[in-house]
């Protein structure tokens, strides 16, 4: 890797980026990493290089780029942050500070993990580019993991598929999220791996490749007819998605049909609803199959129409529907957008995001900070609505009072009845996406019932029914003494 190609590619994204302070990084840090060298034998500049190039390839803006080619400056020279500071500024200077922070962890085995992911929450919460820098770093840590020892190869790999990868997932960098798993697959199941590869690589690529290109031209022709801008490529699945497919479902691999699906990118959210109405027009698709991610977007964002259909030789086919800007938004993340107005890209919290620095003031130990981000944050989460569409979002197998809560805790509090899609149903209801709820209240119910404790699943419900019976009960108390 060189500078200059680093510089290049960031042109290529953004033709007015400061090439000039890049080039100005660079340099401070190959004169700070002088004489140092990696593992492999390779000299050590190779791997802030190789981190600042992921980086230019999700998109990153100049800061981060710069603080990737900077980040291992404090940590393994005898350059401080002071110094990086001096020479880059305060922002820089914070991004590598939270990297090196991130650096340093004390435990080992269960400990050591919980710390890890508590670190990258908080690091998440300061400065999400901050994870960005991390995950470029890791990605080529991970490229290299060959030089290092086996014990320590097993030990990268392992918390990169149990903490990196699903945080990458969790913020739709899928680009990312790929890779490493593909490159952790590899080391922690190296067997498995090859017979998935050779599967997928050399004995069905052929046929895979036809069968694409049949699919391709029935659709070509239907489309041509119209005026819609497209474009069709396929998108194959990676290694290790598979994989996971045949364990969870107990398939073989011949029977994991959406191995690939063919990915049609277009200009406007209006052209996605017609190509669907062709493709459904050409194939009978298969029920519920069909996924409206566009009306109701995934939590970490992903937008897309995905639908399977019995294409030629009787083949289940997945396609997926998208314009330009939800496709780029899947590799590169929701949380990177590019801004129109001020012509750069910028970055946006997510929601979940509040939801752990409200955890984090509170100030428990990591063993309970971790439980509650797993059950609150890291659980699937679902969409429902209100009789007038409000879309409310859910932790999975919430139930009609947590969406009450969520509506208004008075709501919550005098709720006494639930209809679901028109149905009554009990306070304890499993609620499932797209379901549409009416609660209906009682104005004279004075408290909620503590019993509901048992069942709620967000923790908003929980404080509310809570505080209400400890309310209740102090008033009781008051009355008690008052006579
Ligand atoms: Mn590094």
């Amino acid at each position: 890797m060189t500078i200059e190609r680093v510089i290049k590619k960031a042109q290529e994204i953004n033709p007015e980026i400061d090439t000039e302070i890049i080039m100005r990084a660079y340099k401070f840090a190959e004169k700070a990493h002088q004489g140092q060298t990696r593992k492999s034998g390779e000299p050590y500049i190779e791997h802030p290089l190789h981190t600042a190039f992921n980086l230019v390839q999700i998109r990153a803006d100049i800061s981060t780029i710069l603080a990737g080619i900077l980040h291992d400056v404090p940590e393994d020279t005898e350059y401080t942050l002071e110094d990086v500071r001096k020479e880059f500024g305060q922002e820089v200077s914070s991004l590598v500070e939270g990297i090196t922070k991130l650096g340093k962890i004390k435990y080992r085995g269960i400990e050591r993990y919980r710390e890890n992911l508590k670190k990258m929450f908080l690091a998440m919460v300061d400065d999400i580019r901050i994870i960005y820098i991390k995950f470029c770093d890791r990605l080529h840590n991970l490229r290299t993991l060959e030089s290092l020892p086996e014990n320590k190869q097993q030990r990268i790999a392992q918390e990169t598929l149990e903490i990196y990868a699903p945080i990458a997932g969790l913020l739709g960098i899928w680009r990312l999220k790929w890779q490493m798993e593909d490159i952790c697959f590899k080391y922690l199941y190296p067997k498995e791996y090859k017979q998935i590869e050779y599967k997928y690589e050399i004995e069905k690529k052929s046929e895979r490749n036809q069968f694409f290109q049949k699919v391709k031209n029935i659709l070509e022709e239907e489309l041509n007819k119209t005026n819609i801008n497209y474009e069709i490529t396929a998108r194959f699945k990676h290694l290790y998605s598979i994989w996971r497919k045949m364990q969870i479902r107990e398939r073989r691999f011949d029977e994991i049909y959406d191995v690939f699906a063919l990915r049609v990118v277009v200009k406007n959210t209006e052209d996605c609803y017609k190509v669907l109405g062709i493709i459904h027009s050409l194939w009978k698709p298969l029920a519920n199959r069909f996924k409206d991610y566009i009306a109701l977007p995934k939590p970490n964002g992903y937008r897309s129409l995905h639908t399977t259909i019995i294409g030629p030789d009787n083949k289940a086919t997945e396609f997926q529907i998208k314009t330009h800007e939800m496709h780029e938004e899947s590799l590169y993340g929701s949380q990177i957008h590019w801004n129109y107005k001020n012509e750069k890209y910028e970055y946006k919290k997510p929601g979940w995001i509040k939801e752990i620095l409200e955890l984090q003031k509170e100030n428990r130990d990591v063993k309970d900070f971790i439980k509650e981000i797993k059950t609150n944050v890291f659980q699937n989460r679902i969409f429902v609505f209100s009789p007038k569409g409000d879309v409310i979002e859910l932790p999975e197998k919430g139930t009609p009072i947590d969406f009450a809560y969520a509506i208004h805790t008075t709501i919550g509090n005098k709720a006494v009845q639930a209809m679901v899609n028109e149905k009554i149903v009990s306070l304890d209801h499993e609620l499932k996406n797209g379901d549409i709820i009416e609660i209906i209240i009682d104005k004279n119910r004075k408290h909620p019932n503590s019993q509901w404790l048992d069942f709620v699943k967000t923790k908003h419900a929980k404080e509310r029914i809570k505080q209400y019976s400890q309310k209740g009960a102090f008033d009781k108390f008051k009355k008690i003494f008052n006579k």
